[in-house]
């Protein structure tokens, strides 16, 4: 959450700072702000709203110049969002200005004792603390500065900082939140993630907790909190500038819905060779896999979705019980974990802040962590075991749909993997399995090809008060996320439920009009999921039904039908869900809604 740009290089700072926030925007909207040094002197601007708002109050009330500044857009934790409380926070004589992402969990003592000693607040951050702490613990030389405030501060934060006796420098540190410095010619930038300096370099450094950085325009010296240099090697991105920009597309989330079956495609191609599943890099042998007796999935949000989907597959393939739970419940419920568990955590950005929190967990119990992440060089990714990267690109929409796509594939790609080393699997159905796997791409081309008569649908249904999503098994799985995503952007109601489940109580909801999609792709239960249909429908209810080709009998009971291309029950998640995603989107679309920066979200959750 928030996103966090600073430059220092020989242009002018705000139209840099302003283009590298409009590409971190979606990790938080409800403020913005810049600070620059202008002659020697910090100057900020800050507005309450979306960057747009910045912009214009930028115009109107006179440029600010320098070639040295940071910006940050919100996503407020402490304080509602206002002018006041946005970032840049400046210290108490205005020497200091800092741009802030996390939490600051001892802040309450710190400005308590910042109090006695003289300082003021003005806003109701967290963050501000941070600002009078530099101020009072300035010893006239940064490092060891910021070193004093690591020792100080709990809680997580990426922060970058100006001080205005140093014209030409500024600094920034990190813990449990991201931060990257970007190394250019001339120039040189800090970013809570890639996209925002995509357009002036590739070469970056991730920095790792406590790790101070110094920059200029011609030079990043890191250093630890005993004033000692580190040396790092930088990393070389290699994503494409235009995969950052929305392409000519209205919207980030239907230009990612439409790259999925790319994104696929580059998920599965590399870790299918000859005939078999190969996971590089990862080590994962039948020895090793023979001793667990069981799987953990940890994630938040859609993430534990896959995770759902992941349990249902891996369990029917490789016969090894499998728990999944949301990572935020992980740490706090006790779990039962050890070396004979696997854990496997999901996260797009690879900083969910709970996630992380849950996986280090898992280790200290004496767990292997299988890491599925999207973010290359991602704290996740960094403290695994193992990684599985899924290789979707940036996605920007806060809600995901080719993130998630991906990290379905990671799931089936696993539990292939595990299937084959343990010998589960024969040769036949393994082929038969790759088959499908890498038909998939082309099988979702021609269901987003078939978008109208999904937007035709919504365009009837997208008043509705409330909708509910039934399936079976796997279809329930993906319930969970067509829910989900339908709440995330149009703001309606909406609940997954298992079919057969509805009829112990939920079923009291169901009236003359309600809106039902029922997922009925799971071969052996279609007939169940008919029955289900025909309850719903006998109490009023509009049923949008989801099925495979050639299963006409489903036209007789369900008011519309989106059918998806026959394939194997493995992979068919990956299909059923395209529809819902669209479904979401055009409902959302139509009732005019900011779709990629849904209300009250952000992506990347960094904090707990
Ligand atoms: N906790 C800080 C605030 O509420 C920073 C939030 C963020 O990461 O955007 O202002």
């Amino acid at each position: 959450m928030c996103g966090i740009v600073g430059y220092v290089g020989k242009k002018q700072a705000v139209p840099i700072l302003i283009d590298g926030l409009s590409k971190l925007e979606y990790r938080g909207y409800d403020s913005a702000g810049v600070a620059v040094m202008q002659d020697g002197k910090i100057e900020v601007k800050k507005a309450k709203g979306r960057l747009a708002v910045l912009e214009e109050k930028l115009n109107s009330e006179g440029k600010i110049t320098g070639v040295m500044g940071i910006g940050h857009t919100r996503w407020a934790t402490h304080g509602e969002p206002s002018d006041t409380n946005a970032h840049p926070h400046l210290s108490k004589t205005g020497k200091f200005a800092v741009v802030h992402n996390g939490i600051i969990e001892n802040y309450i003592k710190l400005r308590e004792y910042l109090t006695s000693k003289g300082f003021e607040f003005i806003s109701e951050t967290d963050t501000e603390v941070i600002a009078h702490l530099v101020e009072y613990y300035y010893t006239g030389n940064m490092v060891e500065t910021v070193a004093k405030i690591v020792e100080k501060v709990e809680g997580s934060y990426a922060l970058g900082i100006l001080c205005d006796d140093n014209p030409d420098t500024f600094v920034a540190v990190r813990k449990e939140s991201p931060l990257i410095v970007g190394l250019g010619d001339g120039e040189n930038f800090i970013a809570s993630d890639v996209p925002a300096i995509l357009g002036y370099t590739r070469d970056v450094y991730f920095l790792e907790n406590d790790e101070i950085v110094v920059l200029s325009s011609d030079d990043v010296k890191i250093y630890t909190t005993d004033g000692d240099e580190i040396k790092k090697e930088p990393f070389r991105v290699n994503w494409d500038i235009s995969a950052a920009e929305k392409g000519g597309y209205e919207h980030f989330m239907f230009k990612e819905i439409m790259e999925q079956p790319r994104a696929i495609k580059d998920t599965i191609s590399p870790r299918i060779q000859n005939g078999k599943i190969v996971l590089d890099d990862i080590n994962l042998n039948a020895d090793y896999i023979k001793k667990l007796d069981k799987i953990y999935i940890v994630a938040c949000g859609s993430a534990y979705h896959v995770g759902v989907v992941g349990k249902y597959v891996i369990e029917d393939m490789t016969r090894i019980p499998v728990e999944v739970s949301i990572a935020s419940e992980f740490r706090y419920m006790n779990p039962i974990v050890n070396e004979r568990t696997l854990t496997v955590v999901i996260s797009q950005s690879g900083e969910t802040a709970d996630t992380i929190a849950a996986m280090r967990e898992a280790k200290r119990l004496g767990s292997r962590t299988f890491a599925v992440v999207n973010a290359v060089g991602s704290a996740i990714a960094r403290e695994a075991d193992d990684v599985l990267y899924t290789w979707a690109g940036p996605e920007i929409s806060v809600a995901t749909t080719k993130a998630y796509s991906t990290q379905l594939n990671a799931m089936y790609l696993l539990s292939l993997y595990i299937a084959q080393e343990l010998e589960l699997i024969d040769n036949a159905r393994l082929n038969d399995c790759i088959e499908a796997l890498e038909k998939l791409p082309d099988n979702i081309q021609s269901i987003v090809e078939n978008k109208e008569e999904i937007q035709y649908i919504a365009s009837k249904y997208y008043n509705a008060k409330s909708v509910f999503f039934l399936g079976r098994t796997l279809d329930y799985a993906v319930s969970l996320e067509g829910s989900l995503k339908l709440k995330e952007i149009s703001y309606i109601h909406s609940e997954a439920y298992a079919a057969g489940e509805l009829k112990h109580g939920t079923i009291a909801l169901i009236e003359e009009g309600t809106v039902v999609v029922a997922l009925c792709t799971v071969k052996p239960l279609f007939d169940k999921m008919l029955s289900n249909i025909k309850e719903v429908k006998a109490r009023g209810a509009v049923v949008i039904a989801i099925a495979e080709e050639g299963h006409t009998e489903i036209e007789k009971e369900a008011d519309y039908v989106i059918y998806i291309p026959k394939s194997d029950s493995l992979v068919l998640p990956s299909e059923t869900v395209v529809p819902l995603q669209l479904f979401a989107y055009y409902v959302a679309s139509l009732k005019g809604l900011d779709i990629d920066k849904p209300r009250n979200l952000a992506k990347s959750v960094t904090v707990e």
